[in-house]
Protein backbone atom coordinates (compact mmCIF):
# COMPACT_ATOMS: atom_id res chain seq x y z
CA UNK A 1 0.00 0.00 0.00
CA UNK A 2 2.91 2.26 0.35
CA UNK A 3 2.44 5.54 -1.94
CA UNK A 4 -0.92 4.86 -2.45
CA UNK A 5 -3.61 7.34 -1.17
CA UNK A 6 -6.07 5.80 1.43
CA UNK A 7 -9.89 6.34 0.73
CA UNK A 8 -10.25 6.93 4.34
CA UNK A 9 -8.62 5.97 8.08
CA UNK A 10 -11.02 2.77 8.50
CA UNK A 11 -13.06 1.00 6.62
CA UNK A 12 -16.21 -0.89 8.21
CA UNK A 13 -17.63 -3.98 6.48
CA UNK A 14 -21.77 -4.46 7.36
CA UNK A 15 -23.98 -1.16 8.29
CA UNK A 16 -25.58 -3.78 11.05
CA UNK A 17 -26.13 -2.18 14.68
CA UNK A 18 -22.36 -2.74 15.37
CA UNK A 19 -20.92 -1.69 12.23
CA UNK A 20 -23.03 1.89 12.25
CA UNK A 21 -22.06 2.19 16.36
CA UNK A 22 -18.69 1.67 15.67
CA UNK A 23 -18.93 4.12 12.46
CA UNK A 24 -20.45 7.15 14.84
CA UNK A 25 -17.80 6.99 17.44
CA UNK A 26 -14.83 6.54 14.94
CA UNK A 27 -15.95 9.83 13.83
CA UNK A 28 -16.61 10.89 17.22
CA UNK A 29 -12.70 10.28 17.97
CA UNK A 30 -11.70 12.18 14.36
CA UNK A 31 -11.57 9.18 12.20
CA UNK A 32 -12.69 9.23 8.33
CA UNK A 33 -14.90 5.98 7.52
CA UNK A 34 -16.59 4.30 5.26
CA UNK A 35 -18.71 1.57 5.69
CA UNK A 36 -19.66 -0.66 2.74
CA UNK A 37 -22.67 -2.51 3.16
CA UNK A 38 -24.31 -5.13 0.87
CA UNK A 39 -27.53 -4.65 1.12
CA UNK A 40 -28.87 -2.11 -1.36
CA UNK A 41 -31.60 -1.19 1.19
CA UNK A 42 -32.36 -1.75 5.32
CA UNK A 43 -34.01 -5.83 5.91
CA UNK A 44 -36.65 -3.58 7.54
CA UNK A 45 -36.61 -6.56 9.59
CA UNK A 46 -37.56 -6.88 13.53
CA UNK A 47 -35.01 -9.32 14.73
CA UNK A 48 -33.92 -8.24 18.15
CA UNK A 49 -36.76 -6.49 19.98
CA UNK A 50 -34.73 -4.39 22.37
CA UNK A 51 -31.52 -3.68 24.10
CA UNK A 52 -30.02 -4.64 27.62
CA UNK A 53 -29.68 -2.07 30.89
CA UNK A 54 -25.72 -1.41 29.58
CA UNK A 55 -26.28 -1.34 25.82
CA UNK A 56 -29.13 1.29 26.89
CA UNK A 57 -26.90 3.38 29.02
CA UNK A 58 -24.27 3.60 26.34
CA UNK A 59 -26.88 4.93 23.90
CA UNK A 60 -27.32 7.35 26.66
CA UNK A 61 -24.03 8.18 26.73
CA UNK A 62 -23.85 9.73 23.33
CA UNK A 63 -27.69 11.13 23.72
CA UNK A 64 -29.31 8.56 21.60
CA UNK A 65 -32.04 7.72 24.00
CA UNK A 66 -34.49 10.13 22.89
CA UNK A 67 -34.61 8.94 19.25
CA UNK A 68 -35.99 6.36 20.38
CA UNK A 69 -38.98 7.92 20.24
CA UNK A 70 -40.38 7.72 23.88
CA UNK A 71 -37.00 9.81 25.54
CA UNK A 72 -35.88 9.14 28.90
CA UNK A 73 -39.42 7.35 29.55
CA UNK A 74 -38.27 4.57 27.08
CA UNK A 75 -39.92 1.24 28.26
CA UNK A 76 -37.97 -0.90 30.36
CA UNK A 77 -39.13 -4.28 31.35
CA UNK A 78 -37.58 -5.05 35.56
CA UNK A 79 -38.52 -8.62 35.38
CA UNK A 80 -36.62 -10.53 33.09
CA UNK A 81 -35.63 -14.27 33.35
CA UNK A 82 -32.69 -16.79 33.18
CA UNK A 83 -33.11 -19.77 31.07
CA UNK A 84 -36.92 -19.16 31.48
CA UNK A 85 -36.95 -18.32 35.21
CA UNK A 86 -38.19 -15.32 36.14
CA UNK A 87 -37.15 -12.99 38.22
CA UNK A 88 -37.03 -9.57 39.37
CA UNK A 89 -33.23 -7.68 37.55
CA UNK A 90 -33.72 -4.81 39.61
CA UNK A 91 -32.19 -6.50 42.75
CA UNK A 92 -29.35 -5.18 41.63
CA UNK A 93 -29.41 -1.38 41.81
CA UNK A 94 -29.63 0.48 37.90
CA UNK A 95 -30.27 -3.22 36.45
CA UNK A 96 -33.10 -4.21 34.42
CA UNK A 97 -34.30 -6.34 31.72
CA UNK A 98 -33.45 -3.82 29.05
CA UNK A 99 -35.53 -1.57 26.85
CA UNK A 100 -38.38 -4.44 24.92
CA UNK A 101 -40.68 -3.97 21.99
CA UNK A 102 -37.77 -2.06 19.99
CA UNK A 103 -37.26 -3.61 16.77
CA UNK A 104 -33.96 -3.80 15.57
CA UNK A 105 -34.83 -2.09 12.28
CA UNK A 106 -35.70 1.03 14.47
CA UNK A 107 -32.47 0.60 16.33
CA UNK A 108 -30.34 0.39 13.18
CA UNK A 109 -32.24 3.54 11.52
CA UNK A 110 -31.34 5.83 14.45
CA UNK A 111 -27.73 4.51 14.64
CA UNK A 112 -27.51 4.87 10.56
CA UNK A 113 -29.14 8.77 10.86
CA UNK A 114 -26.42 9.54 13.77
CA UNK A 115 -23.48 8.11 11.74
CA UNK A 116 -24.48 10.05 8.73
CA UNK A 117 -25.14 13.36 10.61
CA UNK A 118 -21.48 12.67 11.96
CA UNK A 119 -20.14 11.94 8.11
CA UNK A 120 -19.97 8.63 7.65
CA UNK A 121 -19.96 7.76 4.52
CA UNK A 122 -22.15 5.03 3.82
CA UNK A 123 -22.02 2.56 0.71
CA UNK A 124 -25.29 0.50 0.29
CA UNK A 125 -24.94 -2.22 -2.01
CA UNK A 126 -21.06 -2.90 -1.70
CA UNK A 127 -20.38 -6.39 -0.95
CA UNK A 128 -16.91 -6.73 0.74
CA UNK A 129 -15.17 -9.63 -1.22
CA UNK A 130 -11.44 -10.23 -0.48
CA UNK A 131 -8.69 -8.57 1.11
CA UNK A 132 -5.12 -8.33 -0.05
CA UNK A 133 -2.04 -9.62 1.75
CA UNK A 134 -0.03 -7.67 3.74
CA UNK A 135 -2.73 -6.79 6.34
CA UNK A 136 -0.53 -8.62 9.35
CA UNK A 137 2.35 -6.27 8.94
CA UNK A 138 1.94 -4.14 6.21
CA UNK A 139 1.05 -0.47 6.22
CA UNK A 140 -2.47 -0.56 5.57
CA UNK A 141 -5.51 -2.80 4.18
CA UNK A 142 -6.52 -2.93 0.20
CA UNK A 143 -9.75 -4.93 -0.24
CA UNK A 144 -12.06 -5.82 -3.27
CA UNK A 145 -15.39 -4.98 -3.03
CA UNK A 146 -18.39 -5.23 -5.96
CA UNK A 147 -20.14 -2.15 -6.32
CA UNK A 148 -23.37 -1.42 -8.10
CA UNK A 149 -20.70 0.18 -10.98
CA UNK A 150 -18.68 -2.73 -11.11
CA UNK A 151 -15.43 -4.61 -8.86
CA UNK A 152 -13.10 -1.93 -7.10
CA UNK A 153 -10.25 -1.50 -4.58
CA UNK A 154 -10.46 0.45 -1.46
CA UNK A 155 -7.49 1.29 0.73
CA UNK A 156 -7.57 2.22 4.53
CA UNK A 157 -5.29 2.33 7.26
CA UNK A 158 -7.67 -0.57 9.42
CA UNK A 159 -10.88 -2.51 8.34
CA UNK A 160 -12.90 -3.85 10.74
CA UNK A 161 -15.46 -6.71 9.88
CA UNK A 162 -18.95 -5.94 11.39
CA UNK A 163 -20.42 -8.32 8.84
CA UNK A 164 -22.53 -10.36 10.86
CA UNK A 165 -22.21 -14.32 12.25
CA UNK A 166 -21.04 -15.54 8.37
CA UNK A 167 -18.36 -12.70 8.39
CA UNK A 168 -16.81 -12.95 5.42
CA UNK A 169 -14.09 -10.71 6.61
CA UNK A 170 -13.53 -12.93 8.90
CA UNK A 171 -12.49 -15.69 7.01
CA UNK A 172 -10.19 -13.79 4.71
CA UNK A 173 -8.64 -13.00 7.09
CA UNK A 174 -7.74 -16.02 8.57
CA UNK A 175 -9.16 -15.63 12.46
CA UNK A 176 -9.88 -18.87 14.16
CA UNK A 177 -13.99 -19.16 14.79
CA UNK A 178 -14.17 -22.70 16.42
CA UNK A 179 -16.62 -23.45 19.06
CA UNK A 180 -19.72 -25.72 18.80
CA UNK A 181 -21.70 -26.49 15.61
CA UNK A 182 -25.63 -26.42 15.54
CA UNK A 183 -27.72 -29.41 17.00
CA UNK A 184 -30.70 -27.87 16.01
CA UNK A 185 -33.21 -25.77 13.73
CA UNK A 186 -35.54 -23.19 15.56
CA UNK A 187 -37.52 -20.89 14.17
CA UNK A 188 -38.71 -17.11 14.46
CA UNK A 189 -41.49 -15.25 13.25
CA UNK A 190 -43.55 -12.37 12.90
CA UNK A 191 -47.06 -13.40 12.31
CA UNK A 192 -50.37 -12.12 11.45
CA UNK A 193 -54.04 -12.93 12.54
CA UNK A 194 -53.08 -15.50 14.27
CA UNK A 195 -54.59 -13.99 17.60
CA UNK A 196 -51.98 -15.98 20.10
CA UNK A 197 -52.17 -16.52 23.59
CA UNK A 198 -48.90 -14.36 25.07
CA UNK A 199 -46.46 -16.46 26.24
CA UNK A 200 -43.39 -14.14 27.20
CA UNK A 201 -41.54 -16.34 29.32
CA UNK A 202 -41.91 -19.74 26.93
CA UNK A 203 -43.83 -22.51 27.76
CA UNK A 204 -42.39 -25.67 27.39
CA UNK A 205 -45.01 -28.92 25.93
CA UNK A 206 -43.78 -32.63 25.24
CA UNK A 207 -42.64 -31.94 22.14
CA UNK A 208 -40.54 -28.67 22.35
CA UNK A 209 -40.93 -24.90 23.44
CA UNK A 210 -43.09 -21.94 22.19
CA UNK A 211 -42.24 -18.20 22.86
CA UNK A 212 -45.32 -15.43 21.77
CA UNK A 213 -45.21 -11.67 22.32
CA UNK A 214 -47.63 -8.90 20.99
CA UNK A 215 -45.37 -6.93 18.25
CA UNK A 216 -48.46 -4.36 16.65
CA UNK A 217 -51.94 -4.70 16.62
CA UNK A 218 -52.73 -8.12 14.94
CA UNK A 219 -48.51 -9.05 14.98
CA UNK A 220 -46.98 -11.44 17.33
CA UNK A 221 -43.41 -12.42 17.47
CA UNK A 222 -43.31 -16.50 17.96
CA UNK A 223 -40.39 -18.82 18.51
CA UNK A 224 -40.93 -22.11 17.76
CA UNK A 225 -38.37 -24.40 19.17
CA UNK A 226 -39.23 -28.46 17.95
CA UNK A 227 -37.32 -30.92 19.61
CA UNK A 228 -35.10 -32.95 17.78
CA UNK A 229 -35.26 -30.81 14.56
CA UNK A 230 -31.64 -30.90 12.96
CA UNK A 231 -29.86 -27.66 11.93
CA UNK A 232 -30.05 -27.63 7.99
CA UNK A 233 -27.46 -26.62 5.80
CA UNK A 234 -26.82 -23.05 4.44
CA UNK A 235 -27.44 -23.77 0.97
CA UNK A 236 -31.14 -25.66 2.31
CA UNK A 237 -34.21 -23.71 1.25
CA UNK A 238 -35.67 -20.59 3.05
CA UNK A 239 -38.33 -21.01 5.78
CA UNK A 240 -41.93 -21.21 4.96
CA UNK A 241 -44.75 -19.74 7.23
CA UNK A 242 -46.27 -23.27 6.26
CA UNK A 243 -43.18 -24.99 7.98
CA UNK A 244 -43.46 -22.67 11.09
CA UNK A 245 -46.80 -23.13 11.09
CA UNK A 246 -46.82 -27.10 11.15
CA UNK A 247 -44.04 -26.53 13.91
CA UNK A 248 -45.99 -24.79 16.25
CA UNK A 249 -49.49 -27.03 16.07
CA UNK A 250 -46.70 -29.93 16.74
CA UNK A 251 -45.90 -28.61 20.11
CA UNK A 252 -49.05 -26.51 20.94
CA UNK A 253 -51.82 -28.21 18.66
CA UNK A 254 -53.22 -25.17 17.77
CA UNK A 255 -53.84 -24.41 13.99
CA UNK A 256 -52.52 -21.34 12.69
CA UNK A 257 -51.74 -21.95 9.15
CA UNK A 258 -55.10 -19.96 8.43
CA UNK A 259 -52.70 -17.13 9.18
CA UNK A 260 -49.79 -15.18 7.66
CA UNK A 261 -46.68 -13.67 8.12
CA UNK A 262 -44.78 -10.62 8.08
CA UNK A 263 -41.59 -12.50 7.71
CA UNK A 264 -40.04 -15.95 8.96
CA UNK A 265 -36.48 -16.86 9.63
CA UNK A 266 -34.90 -19.76 11.62
CA UNK A 267 -31.49 -19.69 13.82
CA UNK A 268 -29.46 -22.09 15.75
CA UNK A 269 -27.56 -22.79 19.18
CA UNK A 270 -24.31 -22.89 17.35
CA UNK A 271 -22.15 -21.24 19.74
CA UNK A 272 -18.53 -19.92 18.37
CA UNK A 273 -16.17 -17.16 19.28
CA UNK A 274 -12.97 -15.62 17.30
CA UNK A 275 -9.65 -16.25 19.42
CA UNK A 276 -8.54 -13.43 18.47
CA UNK A 277 -9.98 -9.83 17.59
CA UNK A 278 -7.37 -8.32 16.21
CA UNK A 279 -5.07 -9.96 13.47
CA UNK A 280 -2.65 -7.08 12.32
CA UNK A 281 -4.98 -4.32 10.45
CA UNK A 282 -7.85 -6.33 10.60
CA UNK A 283 -10.11 -5.85 13.62
CA UNK A 284 -13.33 -8.16 14.37
CA UNK A 285 -16.67 -6.69 15.92
CA UNK A 286 -19.86 -8.02 16.83
CA UNK A 287 -21.56 -11.63 15.78
CA UNK A 288 -18.61 -11.58 13.35
CA UNK A 289 -16.69 -12.20 16.31
CA UNK A 290 -19.11 -14.04 18.53
CA UNK A 291 -22.18 -16.08 17.49
CA UNK A 292 -24.45 -17.91 20.80
CA UNK A 293 -28.18 -18.85 21.42
CA UNK A 294 -30.35 -15.19 21.36
CA UNK A 295 -31.06 -15.94 24.98
CA UNK A 296 -31.71 -13.36 26.91
CA UNK A 297 -31.48 -10.48 23.73
CA UNK A 298 -27.74 -9.89 24.28
CA UNK A 299 -25.95 -10.00 20.62
CA UNK A 300 -26.77 -6.88 19.57
CA UNK A 301 -26.37 -5.46 22.82
CA UNK A 302 -22.76 -6.73 23.29
CA UNK A 303 -22.11 -5.68 19.65
CA UNK A 304 -23.15 -2.28 20.40
CA UNK A 305 -20.60 -2.22 23.15
CA UNK A 306 -17.65 -4.37 21.13
CA UNK A 307 -17.94 -1.02 18.89
CA UNK A 308 -17.91 1.45 21.55
CA UNK A 309 -14.74 -0.15 23.34
CA UNK A 310 -13.11 -0.23 19.99
CA UNK A 311 -14.11 2.94 18.36
CA UNK A 312 -12.15 5.79 20.81
CA UNK A 313 -9.30 3.57 20.81
CA UNK A 314 -9.21 2.42 17.06
CA UNK A 315 -9.80 6.54 16.43
CA UNK A 316 -6.50 7.19 18.52
CA UNK A 317 -4.60 5.26 16.84
CA UNK A 318 -5.41 6.53 13.60
CA UNK A 319 -5.30 9.93 14.20
CA UNK A 320 -1.93 9.56 16.20
CA UNK A 321 -3.08 10.05 19.84
CA UNK A 322 -2.81 6.51 21.12
CA UNK A 323 -0.51 5.29 23.67
CA UNK A 324 1.64 1.86 22.69
CA UNK A 325 -0.68 -1.11 23.51
CA UNK A 326 -3.83 0.95 23.44
CA UNK A 327 -5.40 -0.83 20.34
CA UNK A 328 -4.84 -4.67 21.67
CA UNK A 329 -6.22 -3.83 25.02
CA UNK A 330 -9.68 -3.92 22.26
CA UNK A 331 -9.27 -7.53 22.40
CA UNK A 332 -7.74 -7.99 26.32
CA UNK A 333 -11.09 -6.15 27.50
CA UNK A 334 -14.08 -7.76 25.40
CA UNK A 335 -12.25 -11.45 24.53
CA UNK A 336 -13.40 -12.18 27.96
CA UNK A 337 -17.02 -10.83 27.64
CA UNK A 338 -17.60 -12.25 24.76
CA UNK A 339 -16.72 -15.50 26.38
CA UNK A 340 -19.20 -14.90 29.55
CA UNK A 341 -21.67 -14.13 26.75
CA UNK A 342 -21.27 -17.13 25.13
CA UNK A 343 -21.82 -19.04 28.54
CA UNK A 344 -24.53 -17.61 29.73
CA UNK A 345 -26.40 -18.32 26.45
CA UNK A 346 -25.70 -21.67 26.02
CA UNK A 347 -26.36 -22.39 29.81
CA UNK A 348 -29.60 -20.75 29.28
CA UNK A 349 -30.21 -22.95 26.09
CA UNK A 350 -29.78 -26.25 28.23
CA UNK A 351 -32.15 -24.92 30.96
CA UNK A 352 -34.52 -23.45 28.78
CA UNK A 353 -34.37 -25.77 25.93
CA UNK A 354 -33.54 -28.97 27.07
CA UNK A 355 -36.10 -31.83 27.33
CA UNK A 356 -37.59 -33.54 30.42
CA UNK A 357 -34.74 -34.74 30.51
CA UNK A 358 -33.27 -31.15 31.73
CA UNK A 359 -37.03 -31.01 34.32
CA UNK A 360 -34.47 -31.66 37.64
CA UNK A 361 -32.04 -28.99 36.15
CA UNK A 362 -35.05 -26.60 35.91
CA UNK A 363 -36.10 -27.21 39.27
CA UNK A 364 -33.01 -26.83 40.67
CA UNK A 365 -32.48 -23.26 39.20
CA UNK A 366 -36.25 -22.37 40.22
CA UNK A 367 -34.79 -22.70 43.75
CA UNK A 368 -31.81 -20.85 43.18
CA UNK A 369 -33.34 -18.18 41.94
CA UNK A 370 -35.01 -17.49 44.81
CA UNK A 371 -32.18 -16.55 46.53
CA UNK A 372 -31.03 -12.52 46.53
CA UNK A 373 -27.32 -13.29 45.67
CA UNK A 374 -28.14 -15.24 43.25
CA UNK A 375 -30.61 -12.84 41.33
CA UNK A 376 -27.81 -10.29 41.42
CA UNK A 377 -25.07 -12.41 39.74
CA UNK A 378 -27.65 -13.62 36.90
CA UNK A 379 -29.16 -10.19 36.02
CA UNK A 380 -25.78 -8.67 36.21
CA UNK A 381 -24.63 -10.58 33.44
CA UNK A 382 -27.36 -10.80 31.30
CA UNK A 383 -27.81 -6.97 31.79
CA UNK A 384 -24.43 -6.33 30.97
CA UNK A 385 -24.01 -4.05 34.41
CA UNK A 386 -21.08 -6.17 35.90
CA UNK A 387 -18.32 -6.23 33.08
CA UNK A 388 -15.11 -4.96 35.11
CA UNK A 389 -12.56 -4.56 32.76
CA UNK A 390 -9.06 -5.47 34.28
CA UNK A 391 -7.01 -2.70 34.62
CA UNK A 392 -4.37 -4.54 36.83
CA UNK A 393 -3.91 -4.92 40.77
CA UNK A 394 -4.65 -2.17 43.19
CA UNK A 395 -6.41 1.12 42.88
CA UNK A 396 -9.80 2.56 43.28
CA UNK A 397 -12.79 0.02 43.94
CA UNK A 398 -14.48 1.66 40.68
CA UNK A 399 -11.51 1.04 38.28
CA UNK A 400 -12.72 -0.84 35.42
CA UNK A 401 -16.04 -0.83 36.35
CA UNK A 402 -18.91 1.33 33.64
CA UNK A 403 -19.99 5.14 36.12
CA UNK A 404 -23.73 4.45 36.77
CA UNK A 405 -25.22 8.01 36.18
CA UNK A 406 -24.76 10.38 38.68
CA UNK A 407 -26.46 13.52 39.07
CA UNK A 408 -23.85 16.47 39.38
CA UNK A 409 -23.82 19.79 40.15
CA UNK A 410 -20.93 22.08 38.44
CA UNK A 411 -19.23 24.42 39.65
CA UNK A 412 -21.28 27.20 37.87
CA UNK A 413 -24.47 26.03 39.60
CA UNK A 414 -25.28 24.42 36.43
CA UNK A 415 -27.07 20.65 36.86
CA UNK A 416 -25.81 18.24 34.55
CA UNK A 417 -24.64 14.27 34.92
CA UNK A 418 -22.37 11.97 34.65
CA UNK A 419 -23.66 10.15 31.68
CA UNK A 420 -24.17 13.93 29.75
CA UNK A 421 -20.34 14.87 30.37
CA UNK A 422 -19.53 11.75 27.70
CA UNK A 423 -22.12 13.05 24.75
CA UNK A 424 -18.83 14.18 23.41
CA UNK A 425 -17.10 11.20 23.09
CA UNK A 426 -13.48 12.02 25.19
CA UNK A 427 -12.28 11.03 28.29
CA UNK A 428 -13.40 13.28 31.09
CA UNK A 429 -12.13 14.21 34.73
CA UNK A 430 -14.33 14.84 36.95
CA UNK A 431 -13.00 16.56 39.50
CA UNK A 432 -15.14 16.33 42.76
CA UNK A 433 -13.19 18.16 45.40
CA UNK A 434 -12.57 21.32 43.61
CA UNK A 435 -8.78 20.85 43.08
CA UNK A 436 -6.52 22.86 41.08
CA UNK A 437 -3.86 20.82 41.18
CA UNK A 438 -5.65 17.99 39.96
CA UNK A 439 -6.70 19.98 37.15
CA UNK A 440 -3.68 21.90 36.63
CA UNK A 441 -2.14 17.99 35.81
CA UNK A 442 -4.35 17.21 33.33
CA UNK A 443 -3.75 20.12 31.44
CA UNK A 444 -2.11 18.76 29.24
CA UNK A 445 -4.38 16.19 27.85
CA UNK A 446 -6.80 19.13 26.76
CA UNK A 447 -7.26 17.88 23.25
CA UNK A 448 -8.59 14.24 24.22
CA UNK A 449 -9.91 15.32 27.65
CA UNK A 450 -12.96 17.24 29.38
CA UNK A 451 -12.26 18.97 32.72
CA UNK A 452 -15.62 19.31 34.60
CA UNK A 453 -15.56 20.35 38.51
CA UNK A 454 -18.44 19.27 40.14
CA UNK A 455 -20.46 18.01 43.29
CA UNK A 456 -22.34 14.97 42.93
CA UNK A 457 -26.08 15.49 44.74
CA UNK A 458 -26.56 12.95 47.53
CA UNK A 459 -28.12 9.14 47.24
CA UNK A 460 -30.55 7.65 49.52
CA UNK A 461 -28.14 4.80 50.03
CA UNK A 462 -24.25 3.93 49.99
CA UNK A 463 -22.80 6.22 47.69
CA UNK A 464 -20.03 4.99 46.13
CA UNK A 465 -18.22 8.07 45.06
CA UNK A 466 -17.72 8.94 48.85
CA UNK A 467 -13.90 9.93 49.57
CA UNK A 468 -13.50 9.95 46.14
CA UNK A 469 -11.68 13.35 45.15
CA UNK A 470 -11.54 12.61 41.32
CA UNK A 471 -12.22 10.22 38.53
CA UNK A 472 -11.00 9.44 35.28
CA UNK A 473 -13.73 8.20 32.56
CA UNK A 474 -12.55 6.86 29.14
CA UNK A 475 -14.67 7.55 26.81
CA UNK A 476 -16.72 4.05 26.69
CA UNK A 477 -17.86 5.45 30.77
CA UNK A 478 -15.73 3.09 31.97
CA UNK A 479 -13.42 4.04 35.02
CA UNK A 480 -9.75 4.20 34.24
CA UNK A 481 -8.63 5.91 37.72
CA UNK A 482 -10.38 7.03 40.78
CA UNK A 483 -8.42 9.21 43.58
CA UNK A 484 -6.34 12.31 44.25
CA UNK A 485 -2.90 11.46 43.91
CA UNK A 486 -1.45 13.81 40.81
CA UNK A 487 0.97 11.02 40.11
CA UNK A 488 -1.70 7.95 39.23
CA UNK A 489 -3.40 10.24 37.41
CA UNK A 490 -0.91 11.94 35.44
CA UNK A 491 -0.02 7.95 34.99
CA UNK A 492 -3.56 7.10 34.00
CA UNK A 493 -3.62 9.73 31.45
CA UNK A 494 -0.78 8.80 30.06
CA UNK A 495 -1.47 4.90 29.70
CA UNK A 496 -4.84 5.90 28.19
CA UNK A 497 -4.67 9.26 26.61
CA UNK A 498 -0.96 9.10 25.42
CA UNK A 499 1.65 11.73 25.54
CA UNK A 500 0.72 15.44 26.91
CA UNK A 501 0.74 18.03 24.53
C1 LIG B 1 -34.54 -14.31 17.20
C2 LIG B 1 -33.49 -13.33 17.57
C3 LIG B 1 -33.77 -12.44 18.56
C4 LIG B 1 -32.79 -11.56 18.97
N1 LIG B 1 -33.09 -10.69 19.97
C5 LIG B 1 -32.15 -9.81 20.39
C6 LIG B 1 -32.47 -8.84 21.39
O1 LIG B 1 -33.59 -8.75 21.88
N2 LIG B 1 -31.47 -8.02 21.81
C7 LIG B 1 -30.20 -8.11 21.30
O2 LIG B 1 -29.31 -7.38 21.79
N3 LIG B 1 -29.91 -8.97 20.28
C8 LIG B 1 -30.84 -9.82 19.81
N4 LIG B 1 -30.56 -10.70 18.79
C9 LIG B 1 -29.22 -10.73 18.19
C10 LIG B 1 -29.01 -9.61 17.15
O3 LIG B 1 -29.99 -9.65 16.15
C11 LIG B 1 -27.60 -9.75 16.54
O4 LIG B 1 -26.68 -10.04 17.56
C12 LIG B 1 -27.19 -8.43 15.83
O5 LIG B 1 -27.90 -8.25 14.63
C13 LIG B 1 -25.70 -8.40 15.51
O6 LIG B 1 -25.39 -7.18 14.91
P1 LIG B 1 -24.13 -7.04 13.95
O7 LIG B 1 -24.17 -5.62 13.48
O8 LIG B 1 -22.93 -7.53 14.66
O9 LIG B 1 -24.40 -8.04 12.76
P2 LIG B 1 -25.59 -8.05 11.70
O10 LIG B 1 -26.83 -7.46 12.28
O11 LIG B 1 -25.67 -9.43 11.18
O12 LIG B 1 -25.11 -7.06 10.57
C14 LIG B 1 -24.12 -7.43 9.64
C15 LIG B 1 -24.28 -6.59 8.37
O13 LIG B 1 -23.21 -6.92 7.50
C16 LIG B 1 -23.70 -7.02 6.18
N5 LIG B 1 -22.79 -7.88 5.41
C17 LIG B 1 -22.60 -9.21 5.54
N6 LIG B 1 -21.66 -9.63 4.68
C18 LIG B 1 -21.24 -8.54 3.99
C19 LIG B 1 -20.28 -8.33 2.95
N7 LIG B 1 -19.57 -9.35 2.42
N8 LIG B 1 -20.10 -7.07 2.47
C20 LIG B 1 -20.82 -6.03 2.98
N9 LIG B 1 -21.76 -6.17 3.95
C21 LIG B 1 -21.95 -7.42 4.45
C22 LIG B 1 -25.08 -7.61 6.36
O14 LIG B 1 -25.90 -7.37 5.22
C23 LIG B 1 -25.56 -6.89 7.61
O15 LIG B 1 -26.22 -5.69 7.31
C24 LIG B 1 -31.52 -11.58 18.35
C25 LIG B 1 -31.26 -12.45 17.29
C26 LIG B 1 -32.24 -13.33 16.90
C27 LIG B 1 -31.95 -14.28 15.77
Amino acid sequence: MEGTAADADVIIVGAGPTGLMLAGELRLGGASVIVTERLAQPTGQSRGLGFTARAMEVFDQRGLLPRFGQGETLEISPLGHFGGVQFDYTVLPGAHFGARGIPQNQTEAVLEDWARELGVDIRRGWDFLDLSDGYLDGDGVEITVSTPDGVQQLRAAYLVGADGGQSSVRKAAGFDFPGTAATRAMFLADVTGCALRPRFLGERQPNGMVMAAPLAEGVDRIIVCPDGTPARGRDAEPVTFAEVAAAWQHITGEDISGGGAEWVSYFTDAARQATEYRRGRVLLVGDAAHIHLPAGGQGLSTGVQDAVNLGWKLAAVVTGTAPDGLLDTYHGERHPVGQRLLMNTSAQGTVFLGGAEADPLRALFSELIAHDEVKRHLAGIVSGLDIAYDFGEGGHPLQGLRLADRALVTADGEETGTTRLLHPGRGVLLDLADSPALRAAAAGWGHRVDVTTATAKPLDGADPLHGTAALLVRPDGHVAWAGDSIEELTDALRRWFGDAR
